[in-house]
């Protein structure tokens, strides 16, 4: 459906530049896709800004004339947040990627949003620093989609999710008003945070042109404690306990055997046989404590796992940590036919809940006869349960019932239906049970609120966070 008058696309191309838009169809085919299974609308224009005045622009043009519009960067997004579901323009912000200053002393770095993680920490490394949020999608995410999702990632049981690492940022209102928000100091109490409310708020309050970011000395040291498991329960039991004993790992990823088979290859290390379930946990400290500390911790777990495998070795430390990346491309292998597709679950627990919320979940996928697997960032409590299913009318009814029923086990867990990914459009019946089994649904208004402040016309990310009906 076309929706734009061609006095409107005259505009827009004046004031973002000519050579900063796509137009054919063959330029603007790979939008109609983010990393999920859900296919999104072709987006009548892409737009591919330089600064956040030619973004500015383009937004007062559309705000003024009911243009949607959807932002995007990396476009790894899992939950169709970064596709078109109401029909209008793209923004995509992959051509500011530069960054644009450093200062370790006061520790922030200040970057453009279509900068790529991994590049970022390939740049900080030359000087002994690292940004910590570190999603397994990092050679491909950037600063920005990372910060408008809230990305956690391996990192976050020691550091937390992006949330903790942004001071600052300018950004750009749905109504095309350029705002600076934040500051360039690890603290601040000057009124409303809305650097805050910024994050996570996958595009549908306007667009991330600048960000402040924290950055961290690189740990002095580190190693690796592989175990292994018959049963569910005993993982979460074992990384509950090393947490009691008052060990913060760096990292702390679980897998179940369908996931260690789908980068069995690339891992490359001897997995005893009655293996079902594998905990992986990197523990950081000074070269002088790091032995006494790893001991602690194998001890611990040997009350749960017979089997343990310690690594010290950089270069086998980064084979595994690179195979372990790659699980989520590895499960879409497994997939029994082109129809299949694979839906990443992303719910999270408090700590000390993981043991029975785990159990049940496994009974919950047993009981439907599913294909699905669980691997996740179990050291803070963020499970991915992986549903494996057609994706037809009767395939995504099934999907869905199961979807609910797990969700509905996090939260009767003190948990949340999702923990890093986001809500996009696949989560916002999810979400609304969240809000209504805790007897909050005034906060999704509050909520549609605060958008309605940022974007008074209600074009930016529609049908993102919030469930809309399609007129
Ligand atoms: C293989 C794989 C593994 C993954 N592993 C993890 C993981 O371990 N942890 C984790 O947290 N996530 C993970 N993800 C999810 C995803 O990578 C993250 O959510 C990522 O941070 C999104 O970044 P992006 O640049 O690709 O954003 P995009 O997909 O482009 O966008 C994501 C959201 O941010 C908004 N957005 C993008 N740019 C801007 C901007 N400049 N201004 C305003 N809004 C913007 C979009 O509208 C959308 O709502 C994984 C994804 C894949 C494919």
């Amino acid at each position: 459906m076309k929706t734009l008058s061609s006095d409107i696309i005259k505009k827009i191309v004046d004031v973002a530049g000519k050579n900063n838009v796509l137009f054919t169809k063959e330029e603007k085919i790979p939008y109609k896709n983010d990393a999920s299974y859900i296919q999104g609308l072709l987006p009548e224009l892409v737009i591919m800004p330089e600064n956040a005045d030619q973004i500015a622009s383009v937004l007062k043009i559309c705000s003024s004339n009911g243009v949607n519009v959807t932002v995007r960067s990396g476009g790894t997004a899992l939950t169709g947040s970064s596709v078109l579901q109401y029909p209008g323009i793209l923004i995509n912000t992959m051509k500011m990627d530069k960054i644009l200053d450093l200062n370790l002393s006061s520790r922030y770095v200040v970057c453009q949003p279509g900068v790529r993680l991994d590049k970022l920490n390939e740049y900080l490394k030359k000087y002994n620093f690292f940004y910590p949020p570190d999603p397994a999608s990092s050679r491909a995410s950037t600063v920005g989609g990372s910060i408008s999702t809230n990305a956690g990632g391996l990192r976050a049981v020691k550091y937390g999710a992006t949330k903790e690492w942004v001071l600052g940022a300018e950004f750009v209102t749905g109504n095309g008003n350029i705002i600076t928000t934040g500051e360039y100091t690890l603290k601040r109490s000057a009124g409303y945070d809305i650097t805050a409310l910024l994050i996570g708020s996958e595009g549908t309050l306007g667009v991330l042109t600048k960000a402040i970011l924290k950055i961290e000395p690189l740990p002095e040291e580190s190693g690796r404690i592989l175990s292994f498991f018959r049963d569910i329960s005993e993982v979460g039991m074992a990384i509950s306990d090393v947490k009691n004993a008052g060990i913060t790992p760096l990292i702390a990823e679980f897998m179940d055997l369908q996931t260690v088979d789908s980068i069995r290859d690339r891992m490359n290390i001897d997995i005893p046989e009655y293996t079902q379930f594998l905990l992986m946990i990197d523990i950081d400290s000074t070269k002088k404590s790091l032995n006494d500390k790893m001991i602690q911790a194998e001890e611990i777990i040997k009350k749960y796992s017979s089997d343990i495998i310690v690594i010290t070795d950089k270069g086998k430390m980064d084979e595994i940590y690179n195979a372990r990346k790659g699980a989520y491309s590895s499960l879409l292998k497994q997939r029994e036919n082109d129809k299949q597709i694979v839906i990443i679950g992303d719910l999270i627990v408090p700590a000390s809940e993981l043991p029975d919320t785990m159990k049940e979940i496994r009974r919950k996928i047993d009981e439907h006869k599913i294909k699905a697997t669980l691997f996740g960032h179990i050291g803070d409590g963020n499970i991915h349960a992986n549903i494996f299913a057609e994706n037809t009318v009767d395939g995504m009814k099934i999907v869905d019932e199961l979807q609910m029923e797990i969700a509905r086990i996090a939260i009767s867990h003190r948990g949340c239906v999702s923990a890093e990914h986001g809500i996009g459009t696949e989560k916002n019946i999810l979400l609304y049970e969240e809000y209504r089994k805790k007897n909050s649904l005034y906060t999704l208004e509050l909520m549609k609120n605060i958008k309605n402040v940022f974007d008074p016309e209600n074009i930016m990310n529609r049908g993102k966070i919030f469930y809309e009906k399609q007129d």
